[in-house]
C-alpha cells in the first residue's frame, strides 16, 4: 500500500504514482519503494508486514541466517 495516498494502485494525484519500485517483497510480492520501510533478508527484500511476521514465526532462521542457518 502506498504510504502517501494510502491506496494501491496509487491515486491519480499521488507523487509516488510514477515512482519505480526498488524491489518486491519476496513473500507477498508487494512493490517496495525507496520511501517504504523494508528490510533486506537472505531471501530478498521483505515488506514491513512480512518482516514482522517472519521474525515472529521464524526467529531462529532470521537470527541465525548470517551464521549459516539454524541447526
Ligand atoms: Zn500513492
Ligand atoms: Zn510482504
Amino acid at each position: 500500500m502506498c504510504n502517501w495516498c494510502g491506496v494501491w494502485p496509487c491515486a491519480p494525484n499521488c507523487p509516488n504514482r510514477t515512482a519505480q519500485p526498488v524491489g518486491r517483497c519476496v513473500r507477498c510480492a508487494e512493490a517496495l519503494y525507496e520511501a517504504d520501510w523494508y528490510i533486506p533478508s537472505p531471501w530478498g527484500p521483505l515488506c514491513e508486514e512480512c518482516a514482522r511476521e517472519m521474525l515472529l514465526r521464524s526467529r531462529c532462521r532470521v537470527q541465525t541466517a548470517e551464521e549459516g542457518g539454524c541447526a
